[in-house]
């Protein structure tokens, strides 16, 4: 009954995700859904992501920690403030794409039920039109199941895999901390989180390349606003302002000063005074 959803489609979007992650579908009393875990750690270990459909249009997700729940609540209560920060940034965006928050990972009460063996975090999402389909999953894997990911991912420390290194290879040789400029350009997590925030388009010249392309407009980039010579490994860093996205095009203009990039100010005062012309 369930072969409207093809499991590779969610594959693809976990591949996406930046985490080695194994997805796997699941029936439980009729109620069918998909389950997510972190590929170093076995289903009984936890902590495992489980997306369902419920009743006639429901979607829930439940994050349920096994075996490995006592050392994990250790490692959260570690957590330095920035973890903490980011992975509320990441909590609030389940609560922007409409899923309420019935007990959170943050919350001291679900974290010493996690230490039971049950669910320490579980959101709801009323309506969602057509909840059996590969399309409605897909949608909730991206608006709920990917931030959860991202915020306990952050709160355990987990790193990300290497990220795609095509985009700035060969540009700003030198300098150490260009590294770092990179990483963060470069890391799903904190594409993820701007993109949330600030949108799809362009940042200086605010094309939006899916109503030009439509389903291949995904070409977005992130830029890392803080001038190299004052970037600083210790400072909390909020990819929300300190990031930036743009188009190829402009991303490619603000890096042709160097080492340290045309300012977006720069840069579109630089396109206001051509277009004036
Ligand atoms: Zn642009
Ligand atoms: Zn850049």
């Amino acid at each position: 009954m369930n072969s409207r959803l093809s499991i590779d489609a969610i594959k693809e979007l976990a591949s996406t995700t930046g985490i080695d992650l194994n997805i796997k579908t699941s029936t439980n009393d009729g109620i069918f859904g998909i389950k997510c875990w972190f590929k170093e750690f076995s289903l009984r270990e936890g902590p495992v992501f489980i997306l369902r459909a419920e009743g006639l249009y429901r979607h829930s997700l439940e994050i349920q920690f096994g075996m490995l729940a006592r050392p994990i609540i250790n490692q959260i209560n570690r957590a330095s403030i920035a973890q903490i920060q980011r992975s509320t940034d990441f909590l609030k965006l389940i609560e922007k794409h409409e899923f309420s928050i019935e007990h959170s990972l943050l919350d001291t009460e679900s974290l010493s039920e996690l230490a039971l063996g049950c669910s320490a975090f579980k959101a709801t999402k009323l309506k969602v039109s057509d909840h059996l389909s590969e399309h409605s999953f897909c949608e909730s894997f991206e608006k709920i199941v990917k931030p959860a990911i991202y915020a306990v991912a952050e709160l355990i420390g987990y790193e990300e895999f290497e990220p795609n290194a095509e985009i700035l290879d060969g540009e700003m040789e030198g300098a150490l901390t260009l590294k770092l400029v990179k990483q963060r350009e470069r890391s799903r997590r904190n594409r993820y989180l701007c993109l949330e925030y600030q949108g799809a388009i362009c940042g200086i010249c605010g094309f939006d390349p899916k109503i030009v392309y439509g389903e291949a407009g995904g070409i977005i980039e992130i830029h890392h606003k803080q001038p190299v010579s004052l970037l600083n490994v210790e400072k909390v860093f909020d990819p929300k302002k300190d990031l930036i996205p743009l188009c190829p095009s402009c991303h490619r203009a603000v890096h042709t000063k160097r080492p340290i990039p045309w300012t977006p100010e720069e840069l579109r005062q630089k396109l206001e005074l051509k277009n004036g012309n």
